[in-house]
């Protein structure tokens, strides 16, 4: 792809690159006065440091909750939603480069937050700086928002919503090309209950992670054995605990894993007497989709709707079921609470909400969507569709808001990883095609 536009800044924004990938701005739970920690706070300072160098002004929320940086006039508003916070490094010796020194190789640029999300972010500003460069002229204002919790459960986001402008349109660069202009709502559940005195099971995975281990280790071995044989299900022994194997993918795509923690319910349903399993062997028993609930829920923007077991843990004081739901955008919340409320009633469970995030949907006919895949494909030349996921990005805490770019499908995914990485080439691009966008979308 030619950067007609943007060419011009590519070697400056490797600088401001450099200054934000240099944060380890990692969540710190411990933190007291700020609400991540300081290597967040700091990183967000650094990004609105940048902003202010290529002539935006800055806002930042008193207590450190988000910032924003804004240019432009007009009424309407314009936001590039970005996220400054990153997953932890993991083990710094399996990394080729220091994760927090970004480091051009073959191509590539190495650092933790790479891909995501300080290398779309700053390909973002830049393209806006190429334009501002060039004397074009804004029509409306246009602002970045960085949020510092997107790792984790988007306190950020809620706290920018509540005091904040609504933005009239946007996107969010922390996905793929060309654009997601669905995702499901995302309900992240426990169901509580009875427990048992007679034996105890801890399987405290992850919400978003379909089990693929579930481990028991009573003093009913032989008889749980026998119900896992009738069941034809896979599992080992080892050290006197049994663990249940299954196939791990993200909750998101739950109907093609394998939950290894229903069958261990199954099993162990029928050989103790736990409410709390009869219910997961009754409604989960090899359906994903949750139909024994709630019939078939599933429509054409965004799929059927997928449940997974993610926890169960099991003592004398309680059960606790941990559900991660995802929510075709047609079908409502309230219903799906009230049908699994009344489904876990029966077998003495109650209903604890964790977590829900709103769906998003904005229909592919939009201005919005039409103008960014134009530019997209314009420049590009790939036709491929719209994307609709039952994955998460800020665009859902804001109306008429797609997540676009910045990885086209030929380039790996690498982010959450160690040596997460992301090509110059596509680093490059994806800054022409925002300048192209943010063009289209804002200037005269
Ligand atoms: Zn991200």
């Amino acid at each position: 792809m030619e950067h007609k536009l943007t060419q011009s800044v590519q070697e400056e924004s490797l600088k401001a690159l450099e200054h934000l990938i240099s944060y380890a701005s990692v969540l710190d739970e411990d933190a007291t006065d700020t609400p991540f920690g300081t290597e967040i706070l700091d990183c967000l300072k650094a990004a609105l440091e940048e902003c202010e160098k290529v002539g935006l002004k800055t806002f930042i929320d008193p207590e450190g909750y988000y910032g924003y940086a804004e240019i432009g006039e007009g009424d309407e508003l314009m936001v590039i939603l970005c996220h400054m916070d990153v997953v932890p490094a993991g083990k710094p010796s399996e990394w080729k480069y220091d994760p927090y020194t970004l480091t051009i190789e073959d191509g590539k640029m190495y650092g933790r937050g790479t891909q995501d999300d300080k290398g779309p972010s700053v390909a973002a500003l830049y393209a806006l700086k190429a334009l501002l460069d060039q004397g074009e002229t804004l029509n409306k204002r246009v602002r970045f928002v960085f949020g510092t919790d997107e790792e984790n459960i988007w306190r950020c986001m809620d706290q920018y919503n509540a005091k904040e402008e609504k933005a009239s349109f946007g996107f969010v660069p922390d996905a793929d090309f060309p654009l997601t202009y669905a995702e499901k709502g995302l309900l992240q559940t426990y169901l509580v209950g009875e427990g048992s005195k007679d034996f105890e099971l801890n399987n405290d995975g992850a919400f978003n992670v379909v089990p693929d281990e579930a481990y028991y280790a009573g003093d009913k071995l032989e008889d749980v054995k026998a119900k896992l044989d009738e069941h034809n299900y896979d599992y080992v022994v080892e050290d006197g605990e049994i663990i249940v194997k299954g196939k791990s993918v993200h909750s998101k795509n739950a109907d093609e894993g394998v939950n290894a923690l229903t069958r261990l319910a199954v099993a162990l349903s029928d050989v103790y007497d736990v409410p709390a399993l009869d219910f997961i062997a009754k409604y989960f028993d090899e359906d994903p989709k949750g139909t024994g609930i709630y019939g078939t829920v599933e429509d054409e923007m965004s799929g059927p709707l997928t449940i997974n077991v993610s926890r169960l843990i099991l003592n004398a004081d309680e059960a606790r079921i941990g559900l991660d739901i995802r929510i075709p955008v047609t079908a409502e919340k309230e219903d799906i609470v009230v049908k699994l409320s009344e489904a876990g009633e029966v077998f003495g469970l109650r209903y604890e909400e964790f977590d829900y995030l709103n769906s998003l949907y904005v229909p592919v006919e939009s201005e919005l969507i039409q103008t960014l895949l134009a530019v997209y494909r314009d420049l590009t030349g790939d036709q491929s569709e719209p994307i609709s996921s039952g994955g998460a990005t800020f665009a859902r805490t804001m109306d008429n808001c797609v997540a676009f770019g910045a990885r086209p499908e030929d380039v790996p995914v690498t982010f959450h990883q160690v040596n997460e990485c992301m090509p110059l080439d596509n680093y490059y691009d994806a800054m022409e095609i925002y300048a192209h966008a943010i063009k289209k979308l804002a200037c005269q």
